[in-house]
């Protein structure tokens, strides 16, 4: 039987609960995959409270990501066989769940040298921060960037790819442990912003230049500090809310803070084709396996316990990616 967390009413943790539920049979194209590790991302904290509405509406099993073993396969599913390792970041919710049926499509086998708990924690985030830095903006030597929440799952996979990349990484923190921890893993520079203006000490840092890039996942609380970090025409690439949404601006702000540009971008559209989603897979992979991104499962929860784990999220508490055990 499977079980999943499901959530009949948006909420807080306690909206979460752990149900038998049928799974039936995998449609074409699917697979079934039995669960052995699940990725917690904020993500899952937009749709448990309601910040992201339900695409196919409640009861929902929340969840866009993690590892197992493919159980059954579908009709016309010819890239995977039963007995595969495989991990996946999918669009669909579900992921919370002893088991899932999950589109091929969205699949990728897991390469020897990288364990299943670290793949479920870290394909959405590491993706992200591949498509973030190679795409979304070209890194390259000479860049200099700044990334809020740098000791967060996402926030230490970008410092050390960054870092790889032959940027400048500034990062900022909420606390003196967290800040000592992403300067272990990538980050130049790491700003208290909990204690420290983050803007006067980004002009100091740089030395009045400024950065080519911000990274801006905390929404509300860092909107206007990270447009003053960028220099004249400027990236500022607002991709999270962890403190609450942007309020709607004028976009007359952009001019006058030295003609920047803004993009909203999210890991599904930039790996919706195929090919995208095997390249961003395969360059998170090949950073892995070589070590120059270590990927640290600091917390690690049951599936039971996931209200327990999105308290912690929320508060706060948790560095690195975190897994889910079933
Ligand atoms: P994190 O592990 O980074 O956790 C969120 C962190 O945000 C906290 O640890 C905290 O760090 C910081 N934060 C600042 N203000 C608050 C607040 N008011 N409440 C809670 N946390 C706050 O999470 P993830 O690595 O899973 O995700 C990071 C961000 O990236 C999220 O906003 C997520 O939605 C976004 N994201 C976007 C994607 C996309 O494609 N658009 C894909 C993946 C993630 P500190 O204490 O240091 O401030």
């Amino acid at each position: 039987m499977t079980h999943a967390i499901r959530i009949h009413q948006h909420g807080g943790p306690e909206a979460m609960v752990l149900e038998q539920v049928s799974l039936g049979r995998p449609a074409a194209g699917e697979v079934r995959i039995r669960h052995t590790a699940i990725g917690l991302n904020y993500i899952d904290v937009y749709y448990r409270s309601g910040v992201y509405a339900a695409p196919n509406g409640l009861p929902l099993v929340p969840g866009n990501e993690a590892a197992g073993v493919v159980e059954e396969l579908g009709e016309g599913v010819t890239s995977l066989q039963v007995g595969d390792r495989v991990a996946y970041a999918a669009k669909g919710l579900g992921a919370y769940a002893t088991e899932r049926l999950v589109g091929a499509d969205q699949v990728v086998k897991i390469p020897d040298g990288v364990s299943d708990e670290q793949a479920a924690a870290m394909m959405l985030q590491g993706m992200t921060v591949e498509y973030l830095l190679r795409r979304t903006y070209e890194v390259k030597p000479g860049t200099t960037v700044l990334y809020h929440a740098a000791a967060g799952g996402v926030g230490l996979i970008f410092g050390q790819w960054a870092k790889h990349l032959g940027a400048t990484v500034i990062g900022t923190a909420g606390s003196a442990e967290k800040v000592e921890l992403a300067k272990a893993h990538g980050f130049d520079h790491v700003i208290n912003y909990s204690s420290e203006n983050f803007v006067e000490r980004v002009a100091e840092i740089t030395g009045g230049a400024k950065c080519d890039v911000v990274y801006d996942s905390v929404g509300k609380d860092t909107f206007e500090g990270s447009l003053d970090c960028l220099r004249p025409r400027g990236l500022f690439v607002t991709f999270g809310q962890s403190s609450g949404a942007i309020p709607p601006f004028n976009t007359g702000i952009l001019a006058q803070k030295g003609s920047l540009y803004v993009t909203r971008p999210t890991i599904f559209s930039y790996n919706a084709k195929r090919e995208d989603l095997e390249e961003s897979a395969r360059a998170l992979f090949d950073v892995v396996s070589k070590g120059i991104v270590k990927i640290n499962v600091n917390q690690r929860y049951k599936l039971a316990d996931a209200a327990q784990a999105h308290r912690d999220l929320e508060a706060r508490k948790t560095t690195g990616t975190t897994v889910l055990l079933p």
